[in-house]
C-alpha cells in the first residue's frame, strides 16, 4: 500500500547504464541489495560511531548504527505509507562517505583539502563511491543506482547550490527531496541520539543524575520507570526510559508529518518537491525536546574530555598520512596512482583515506609514518 505521494519504483529515472529487469526484485530492492554488497558497506563495521574499540565491542559502531537508522526509518516509513524499499535503501547507504575516526576523521580530513584549496564532505564523498569507486560490475564502474537513490544521498542533511555545485545540477538542487529521503535525516538523529546516551551512560560518561537533569524528556519517562519499577536495576530504568523517549520521537515524527502532508494538500512526489519546506518534522514541543537532548549530548559527550586524546591521535594520523602520500605518491597502491594521473593528487590521497576503516589506517600509519 502506498500513498499517491510516494515515490512508485516503475516511475524511477531509472540508472545511468541501463539494465534489464530482475525477474522477481524491483529497482529500489536491488538497489539497497548493491549496498549491502559492497566494500563500503561492510567497511562500516570498522569505522567508528562516537565510541572506538577500546570503550567495548557492544557499543556502536558505524554499522550498527546504520542498522538502527533503517529499523526506525523502515517504522516511520510504513506508517506514512511510503516506499519502504526507497527507505531501506537510502538509510543502509547514508552514512558510507564516512571516514575513519568519527568526525574527527572528518575534520582532519577537511582540514588537510583546505590547504589545497579544496574539502571533504562525506555527502558527495559517498556519491564518488556508489558512481565511481566500487568495482563490481564488468559493464561500468560503481554500482549503477537508480536516480532516487542517489539523489538521497546528496539531499542528506545538507542543501547545496547549484551555484556553488554546478556539476549536481541533475538532483534538482532547487526541489525538496521525496518524502523517502526526508524521513532518513531524522530517523538518524532518533537513533544517534538515544543511542549516544546509551553508550554514553554505560562507558560512564554520562551520569544518570546529569542526564535526568540535562535531558527534561527522558527525566518524564524516568520517573514513571521508577514507579512502575522501583526494585530493578537502575540500567532497566534507564532502558525503560530511553526506549519510551525513542517511541516519542518516532510517533511524533510520523503523526507531524501526516498532519503537514494534509495541510500542504500534496498529493503526489511533484508536490511533495514543489513544497517550499520539508514536509518531513517533529512538532515544536518535541523539536525542542530533541533539541535539548543534543545540546546536552555535544556540552557532555562528543567534546568531552575523555574522547580528546583519541581524537587528536585520529586527526594527527590522518593529517600525518596524508603528507606522506602528498609527498611520496608513489608508495600509494597502482589504482590510485593511476587515478593521479586523471585528478588533482591531494583529492586521490583524500579518496583513498576517507575510504578506510579506524583499523586499516592504523596499520598504514605504523607503516609508513613510525619513526
Ligand atoms: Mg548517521
Amino acid at each position: 500500500m502506498l500513498a499517491d505521494y510516494a515515490v512508485r519504483v516503475e516511475y524511477s529515472r531509472g540508472r545511468r547504464h541501463p539494465e534489464p529487469p530482475h525477474p522477481y526484485r524491483n529497482d529500489f530492492q536491488r538497489d539497497r541489495d548493491r549496498v549491502i554488497h559492497s566494500r563500503a558497506f561492510r567497511r562500516l563495521e570498522a569505522k567508528t560511531q562516537v565510541f572506538t574499540r577500546r570503550y567495548s565491542d557492544h557499543f556502536r559502531n558505524r554499522l550498527t548504527h546504520t542498522l538502527e537508522v533503517a529499523q526506525i526509518a523502515r517504522t516511520i516509513a510504513t506508517q506514512l505509507e511510503l516506499n519502504v524499499d526507497l527507505v531501506e535503501a537510502l538509510a543502509l547507504v547514508h552514512d558510507v562517505g564516512h571516514p575513519p575516526f568519527g568526525h574527527a576523521g572528518e575534520k582532519a580530513l577537511d582540514a588537510v583539502m583546505r590547504e589545497h584549496g579544496s574539502f571533504f564532505d562525506h555527502n558527495l564523498h559517498a556519491l564518488r563511491i556508489v558512481e565511481d569507486f566500487e568495482l563490481r560490475y564488468a559493464a561500468f564502474r560503481g554500482l549503477n543506482l537508480t536516480y532516487e537513490v542517489r539523489e538521497g544521498i546528496i539531499k542528506h542533511s545538507h542543501d547545496y547550490s547549484i551555484e556553488q555545485f554546478p556539476e549536481l545540477a541533475e538532483y534538482l538542487l532547487e526541489q525538496r527531496p521525496p518524502l523517502e529521503a526526508q524521513l532518513i535525516d531524522l530517523a538518524d538523529e532518533i537513533a544517534y541520539t538515544t543511542a549516544d546516551l546509551d553508550d554514553g551512560y554505560e562507558a560512564h560518561l554520562l551520569e544518570l543524575r546529569a542526564i535526568r537533569a540535562g535531558v527534561p524528556v527522558f527525566e518524564g519517562f524516568y520517573c514513571e520507570a521508577e514507579k512502575l519499577w522501583p526494585n530493578v536495576l537502575e540500567k532497566l530504568r534507564f532502558n525503560e526510559a530511553l526506549r519510551h523517549m525513542l517511541n516519542r520521537f518516532v510517533g511524533d515524527l510520523i503523526r507531524t508529518t501526516q498532519q503537514r502532508i494534509r495541510a500542504a494538500r500534496v498529493r503526489s512526489v511533484d508536490d511533495v518537491r514543489k513544497c517550499p519546506e520539508r514536509l518531513v518534522s517533529f512538532s515544536a514541543e518535541v523539536d525542542e525536546q530533541r533539541r535539548q537532548a543534543k545540546a546536552f549530548l555535544y556540552s557532555t559527550l562528543y567534546y568531552s574530555p575523555a574522547l580528546d586524546s583519541e581524537k587528536v591521535e585520529g586527526e594527527r594520523v590522518i593529517r600525518k598520512l596524508f603528507e606522506f602520500w602528498i609527498a611520496k605518491p608513489e608508495s600509494l597502491p597502482s589504482s590510485y596512482r593511476e587515478k593521479a594521473g586523471q585528478e588533482p593528487l591531494p583529492r586521490v590521497v583524500c579518496d583513498y583515506i576517507a575510504g578506510m576503516t579506524d583499523n586499516y589506517i592504523y596499520e598504514q600509519y605504523e607503516k609508513y609514518c613510525r619513526r
